[in-house]
């Protein structure tokens, strides 16, 4: 387990709420086919460059919040703005990693990233070498560029969670969604790689959406923390304002 004792040491440094809202959800819920509203009607602003963490029991909306966000489900009710822009289908501006990694068997690791880039089309379309330098770059970053021409089965649970990471890097997003991504490791990769994570986003910036249901490590990586119970925003702030249990409180 993460010590919430190691937060103040580690806590990332605060990004200014002042800067540029990326996204924004105004009164967006979503109500499944069966009739489960999943979601009650929710409020938020994300500024550009945080770290958010979400967090709620399970069955709490969490994952569809996620999906919506995606762009994988279709919210019925308000007004979701990814940068300004309406959100309406999955595009390259939001990415998501999940616990299952997804990658390609029969690719090496580098083929993995090159493949997703691929599919980009218009301005940001690349050709096969920038693909290949582009892939090599993300590696790097995620500390795999010696692993490039492994596949997929030659590596550790979280070597693959870092290549999904490395995938989900390359489209370059504007927001990264992160859904349960170290919840199939061991303990202690699962703490190493939540420190990598947070390496990653003082080195690229860039505004993350976490979804974890362990408390601790919402509390040791988030800046900001959402936790939602019944679909609904159970609590919201910025992380130092709350302790493990005032979180184990609200949720219970
Ligand atoms: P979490 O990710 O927090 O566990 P979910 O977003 O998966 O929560 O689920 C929220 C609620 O919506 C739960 O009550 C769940 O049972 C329900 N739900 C999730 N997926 C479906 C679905 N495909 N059809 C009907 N209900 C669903």
């Amino acid at each position: 387990m993460i010590s919430t004792l190691l937060r103040s040491e580690a806590m990332p440094q605060a990004i200014p709420r002042n800067s540029e809202i990326i996204l924004e959800l105004k009164q967006v819920s979503y109500r499944y086919p069966s009739g489960k509203v999943a979601l009650e009607p929710l409020d938020l602003c994300i500024h550009r460059g945080e770290f958010l963490c979400v967090v709620g029991p399970s069955g709490s909306g969490k994952s569809t919040l996620l999906s919506l966000l995606a762009g994988f489900l279709k919210y019925q009710s308000g007004e979701l703005l990814l940068s300004g822009q309406r959100l309406t289908h999955p595009n390259m501006g939001q990415t998501l990693v999940q616990q299952e990694h997804a990658l390609f068997p029969w690719r090496t690791v580098l083929g993995n990233i090159e493949f997703g880039l691929e599919f980009v089309w218009g301005k940001k379309r690349l050709n096969k070498t920038e693909r290949k330098n582009k892939a090599l770059e993300v590696l790097r970053l995620v500390g795999l560029e010696e692993f490039a021409q492994r596949r997929v089965h030659e590596l550790s649970g979280g070597q693959r969670q870092r290549v999904s990471i490395a995938r989900a890097l390359a489209l370059d997003p504007e927001l990264l969604l992160l859904d349960e991504p170290f919840s199939a490791l061991d303990v202690s990769t699962r703490n190493k790689l939540g420190e990598e994570l947070l390496e990653l986003w003082r080195k690229t910036g860039k505004t993350i959406l976490f979804v974890t249901h362990n408390l601790d490590e919402a509390l040791h990586l988030g800046q900001q923390i959402l936790a939602l119970k019944e679909g609904k925003v159970a609590l919201e702030g910025p992380t130092e304002q709350f302790t493990l249990q005032d979180l184990q409180a609200m949720l219970e």
